[in-house]
């Protein structure tokens, strides 16, 4: 089996339209200056606990919002894309070492704009559970937490040093 793949580019079809309540979120944050803050998400268990730590890092530090992956990567013309290229910096919790969103955002935006976590070296939970619906919600929210103060608590040395 393969172990690896090159650069590559994936086509997508064009699109019209915004999303109300993600333009409005983007202009509110763009305004705040506030740092974009990206995740994995479920079904996967290591995406499902990216997320919900990446959503108790925004509430619990200043100067944080969560971005919209997809809306970024896929809608160029939204103001959630704007409001992340034109932001300092960008903050990327990744579920595991696979980095599916922080391989696109370093392309996006250039990897030196990106503070880059990967959430499983900061657990080592779960390694033979695909779906977040085969592990307990207490456990996913303790795991969850876990991670959250780990990264928060790495934010806090960058910006005190
Ligand atoms: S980094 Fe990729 S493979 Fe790993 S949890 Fe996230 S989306 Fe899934």
């Amino acid at each position: 089996m393969q172990s690896s793949t090159p650069d590559f580019s994936v086509e997508v079809e064009a699109i019209e339209g915004h999303c109300p309540a993600g333009e409005r979120h983007a202009e509110e944050a763009m305004g705040a200056r506030k740092i974009p803050v990206f995740s994995c998400e479920g079904p996967c268990i290591r995406g499902e606990i990216a997320r919900l730590a990446a959503n108790l890092v925004v509430r619990e530090a200043p100067g944080l919002a969560r971005a919209c992956h997809a809306e970024t990567f896929f809608v160029p013309h939204s103001g959630m894309a704007r409001w992340v290229k034109d932001a300092e910096r960008c903050i990327v919790i990744d579920g595991c070492f696979l980095k599916c969103h922080g391989r696109v955002l370093n392309k996006l935006i250039g990897a030196e704009r990106v503070i880059h976590f990967d959430a499983l070296p900061l657990h080592r939970k779960f390694s033979k559970v695909f779906l977040m619906d085969d592990v307990p919600e207490a456990d996913r929210q303790e795991v969850a937490r876990l991670v959250a103060d780990r990264i928060l608590a790495t934010l806090r040395s960058e910006a005190q040093a």
